[in-house]
């Protein structure tokens, strides 16, 4: 259907995918930008009719500005901006097409049914996000129909549903929809056509705090009554036990019965998916509205995930999943893996993602009720997965995490490097730990790598294959550039793609991984009783102050005061010591002498107007490292990798890095941009 992709469409996509149809912010639901396409598809939602609501104007300051050509938090937002709203099909409602393959010829996205990573892996969640990083109004076409189909999804019973019909590629490949439960109690499967809808706790999640964060910007109570009606029904088809509860396998008709007898979901894969995830969006909502029945299913969720649910060791550490241990199945381990890195005896693992994302629910659940136990488990579970013996692979050092925790496993899913350093991020910001130095260097590194910014290569890396004709459901044209700004599904140390498990881009991993650049960007800076914080040396515009970082091409790092600040605390860079007289601070040209408060100088008060200048070394280190199996040669500057020896193969990373061993610094014009309120999340 979408094969024979014609040329009048491909205009359409090509200036969707360009930007060059942006509107001015502040978008009414009835806006149809797909109202003159005579290919658009007539997908048939649970309702047809939704409330009125209004996107408000993304609201803030935006200047020009010149700063040190190094990483910049905003400009990576901008880019996923760019990718979540330029893989949209404008025939079907601006629905994702769901993965980019790279080992095909010519290039092409795919629809199948994990398009539905559009909302379950949180795309529509980062969507906002980002735009209040980065003031960016590019294809802010999609926003409003994106919700609007969202609002058409919701059931009779409150629940979020998958349409199945009306997408001709809606039951393709499915995975973790099977069995649906009916409404008169009897069970069948996704394939049989009288199931035109389903539903499940995974369906839920996301859009729970999808539609938390359009209530925190309109104030609408549509919202919190969509949302409390959808927890309601929840609450009802959860299968209560003593003090916890799960829900039964697979998905849900509208309106439908499950016996209390059940089974109980295990594993990191669906036991996750089918629970676990659900935890986040009720606690993103409970912080929000102190709805209590919220916080109790997501209560009884965390002790179901933390005790039953065979997911982790009581204490934290992630058990290997069902499907690993070989005593069960699914599509979400493929038996290739199953076989090929079965070890006999093998008790902590599995898939990382599956686990990252369990961590982050409970740690939201934690952190809104300060239940210090339970920080402590995620604390605990975090570290394992940091550091958990060489024998997995990782790198602590540039922020590699396999997506299979099993030992030589070669390949890092985009979603487990996300989970790392949101995991990282939050647990540092609620005091639980201090990580910033870890955040430091994965988003300096792997993080900034496994993001797709350039597609000359992809076109090399495809000429390699037998031309093969686009299919249905795939898209060809500008599919890599329609990428950029998408997240690797499947990177070594140095190679953006290896054709293990991903053959380019998964867009789960795009979802996962701009929602963390939001994370970043929002505590990377903090102003508390007004005493500012700086937690990240990275470039960064703030109402309260700019910060301007040198790092890597010099040990420098300006930050220039917009308001008065009682206190100015800035993170030391890792590589200088606590009390070292290294850092020397200057105010507006004239020394101040620094007081250390643990890995953090403070250099006292300050005025609107003042410019605080802290320099220190920075130096070249040569590290050799295994990571994924495969050793590896890095020279560092300060905590950026700037040479990596061997080359990758297919798609190498870290190219242009030379540019950071010279001490010149070379600069750039950018469009600053300060929202007039953050959105807390
Ligand atoms: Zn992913």
């Amino acid at each position: 259907m979408k094969g024979g992709i014609d040329r009048r469409e491909f205009l359409r996509a090509s200036l969707l995918a360009c930007g060059s149809v942006a509107r001015p912010a502040g978008i009414k639901a009835s806006d149809d930008a797909g109202s003159v396409n005579p290919g658009k598809l007539h997908i048939l939602y649970a309702r047809e009719k939704v409330p009125r609501f209004e996107i408000p104007s993304y609201r803030g300051q935006s200047y020009s500005d010149r700063i040190p050509d190094t990483l910049d938090i905003a400009e990576r937002a901008r880019l996923g901006v760019h990718a979540l709203t330029s893989i949209t099909d404008p025939n079907a409602d601006f629905e994702i097409y769901g993965a980019c393959h790279f080992f095909r010829n010519p290039p092409v996205m795919d629809h199948d049914f994990n398009d539905w990573v559009q909302n379950q892996e949180g795309l529509m969640e980062a969507l906002p996000l980002l735009r209040l990083a980065s003031g960016d109004t590019m294809n802010n076409q999609v926003d409003p129909v994106w919700m609007k189909t969202t609002l058409q999804s919701i059931g009779p019973d409150g629940l979020l549903y998958v349409p199945l019909e009306g997408r001709p590629w809606g039951r393709l490949h499915a995975d973790g929809i099977n069995p649906v439960w009916r409404t008169n109690g009897t069970r069948t499967q996704y394939t049989d056509r009288s199931v035109t809808q389903a539903a499940n706790a995974s369906s839920c999640q996301r859009m729970i705090g999808t539609m938390t964060i359009y209530f925190l910007r309109d104030g609408n109570p549509m919202w919190t009554a969509t949302i409390n009606k959808m927890i309601e029904r929840l609450a009802v088809l959860a299968i209560q036990r003593e003090d916890y509860c799960y829900f039964a396998p697979g998905s849900f008709e509208p309106n439908a019965t499950v016996p209390p007898d059940a089974p109980m979901p295990l594993g990191s894969t669906w036991g996750v998916s089918w629970n676990t995830r659900l935890i986040q969006g009720l606690m993103q909502y409970y912080r929000v509205s102190s709805h209590e029945p919220a916080r109790i299913l997501a209560e009884k969720l965390v002790k179901y995930t933390r005790y039953h649910g065979e997911i982790f060791e009581p204490e934290g550490p992630w058990f290997l999943d069902p499907e690993i241990r070989g005593e069960s199945k699914s599509l979400a381990v493929s038996d290739s893996i199953r076989k090929k890195y079965y070890v006999e005896g093998l008790k902590r693992g599995g898939h990382g993602h599956g686990h990252g994302i369990g961590v982050l629910a409970m740690l939201e659940y934690a952190d809104a009720t300060h239940d210090g136990d339970l920080l402590q488990f995620c604390k605990t579970s975090f570290e394992w997965a940091r550091n958990p013996g060489s024998e997995y692979g990782a790198s602590t050092l540039v922020g590699w995490f396999p997506e299979f925790y099993v030992p030589h496993y070669p390949s890092c899913e985009g979603c487990i490097v996300g989970d790392m350093i949101s995991m990282a991020t939050k647990l540092s910001a609620a005091g639980v730990g201090d990580y910033w130095d870890d955040v430091d260097r994965w988003v300096r590194n792997q993080f900034a790598e496994q993001q797709l910014t350039s597609v000359d290569w992809v076109y090399r890396l495809a000429a390699r294959e037998p031309r093969k004709p686009v299919g249905p459901f795939e898209v060809a044209e500008r599919a890599p550039e329609r990428n950029v700004g998408a997240y690797a599904g499947g990177a070594s140390a140095n190679d953006f793609a290896l054709g293990v498990a991903s053959s380019g881009i998964g867009h789960c991993c795009t979802g996962t991984c701009t929602r963390t650049i939001y994370y970043v960007w929002e505590k990377m800076v903090e102003n508390r009783n007004g005493r500012l914080r700086v937690n990240l040396l990275l470039n960064r515009a703030s109402r309260w102050a700019d910060v301007y970082s040198y790092i890597p091409y010099q040990g420098r790092v300006d930050v220039k005061m917009k308001e008065p600040s009682r206190e100015v605390v800035i993170r030391a860079p890792e590589w200088v010591e606590s009390q070292s007289p290294q850092i020397e601070c200057k105010v507006n040209g004239t020394p101040r002498p620094l007081a250390w408060a643990g890995r953090y100088v403070s250099a006292g008060a300050v005025k609107a107007g003042d410019l605080v200048m802290l320099t220190f070394p920075m130096e070249e280190r040569t590290v050799r490292e295994q990571i994924g199996g495969q050793p590896y040669a890095m020279v560092i500057k300060g905590n950026t990798v700037v040479s990596i020896d061997p080359a990758g193969k297919n798609v190498p990373l870290y190219l242009g890095r030379e540019r950071y061993r010279t001490s010149q610094v070379a600069w750039r014009q950018v469009q600053r941009f300060v929202p007039d309120k953050e959105v807390v999340w």
